[in-house]
């Protein structure tokens, strides 16, 4: 096997691109397919103030790497979730790589919010990852608004584009499949989000970042577990296998025909007035967000168990 550009012996081979790579020419392909897709795509302009999203997952930190190297103007946001060894290690992988890289890194730490992920687990009885997400994306949102942001980037690559794309299909769901896509414009104050990752997949990015030595935690999730993604992300292995580029062909057709179809359909659909939170003043559809809501029900919860 050989390196499709220099004739080196490959490192990487890559059967829905027919190709095979060097390790130099296999980050020069990645970054093409990155800089290529923010620029189709029109992701990001070269004066926006990117905050990205790092998990310390490879995903995230191979993302900041990428734009960085791009010569886009990054800061890192981490969100310390308080989730025992998992957030420890993960926080400390993000701290470390930032601070060896040089880059500029901002970091919410949820016990000091006072919303450590464990303790709305024991005391809020809903489902904790789908509250993770909420707070999540509203202390995302939340430090974007004020420190003056003007995109959101989030290391979501193709597969993890697929297997959304694959669930609001498998429920027709077209309110989310008139806007998923990589990229959702600045809205109702909310800074425009991007996933510049699109057009990689989980294999391609977990290489990227290890051929380019950047280190990144592991740890699950203590709270992770039988999420559907994982199961179509199985199925849509195992097709992509017997038909290497179905996941690209699947999702390009996607936005390109799918996409606008869905948002034609679903125009002037939406008969809700954002305002910002009366608590919080992040932008919200129900007077009080939903997060101050929560964070009402957990202190009420925490004065009761105090009784
Ligand atoms: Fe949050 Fe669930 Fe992910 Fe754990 S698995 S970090 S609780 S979303
Ligand atoms: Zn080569
Ligand atoms: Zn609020």
């Amino acid at each position: 096997m050989k390196c499709k550009v220099c004739k080196a012996p490959a490192v990487i081979s890559l059967p829905s691109h027919n190709a095979a790579f060097c390790q130099e020419h296999f980050g020069k392909f990645f970054m093409k397919q990155v800089s290529e897709g923010i620029r189709k795509r029109k992701l990001l302009e070269y004066d926006d103030k990117i905050l990205v999203a790092l998990s310390g997952g490879k995903d995230s930190l191979g993302l900041m790497y990428a734009l960085a190297e791009l010569g886009y103007n990054v800061t890192g946001l981490h969100i310390d979730l308080g989730i025992f060894d998992s957030s420890k290690k993960a926080r400390s992988v993000v701290e470390d790589f930032c601070k060896d890289k040089g880059y500029a890194l901002k970091v919410v730490d949820f016990e000091k919010e006072g919303v450590p992920m464990p303790l709305i687990k024991k005391h809020i009885r809903r489902p904790i990852c789908a509250i993770c997400g909420k707070f999540k994306r509203h202390y995302f949102n939340k430090v974007a608004l004020e420190d003056g942001y003007t995109a959101l980037a989030t290391g979501h690559n193709l597969d993890d584009e697929v297997a959304r794309l694959f669930a609001n299909t498998l429920r027709w769901d077209q309110a989310y499949l008139s806007d998923q896509g990589p990229l959702l414009p600045a809205e109702n104050g909310f800074a425009k989000k991007v996933k510049p990752l699109f057009r990689v997949t989980e294999f391609e990015s977990a290489n990227f970042s290890f051929l380019k030595g950047i280190p990144y935690h592991h740890l699950p999730c203590p709270y992770s577990g039988g999420a559907s993604f994982t199961g179509h992300k199985m199925l849509w292995r195992d097709l992509e296998l017997r038909s290497p580029g179905s996941k690209r062909s699947f999702y390009k057709g996607f936005l390109d025909r799918g996409q606008p179809a869905f948002a034609a359909i679903h125009e002037g659909r939406k008969d809700y007035e954002v305002k910002p939170c009366e608590e919080c003043n992040c932008p919200t559809s129900a007077g009080i967000c939903s997060v101050c809501r929560l964070k009402k029900q957990l202190k009420q919860a925490l004065e009761e168990s105090d009784q």
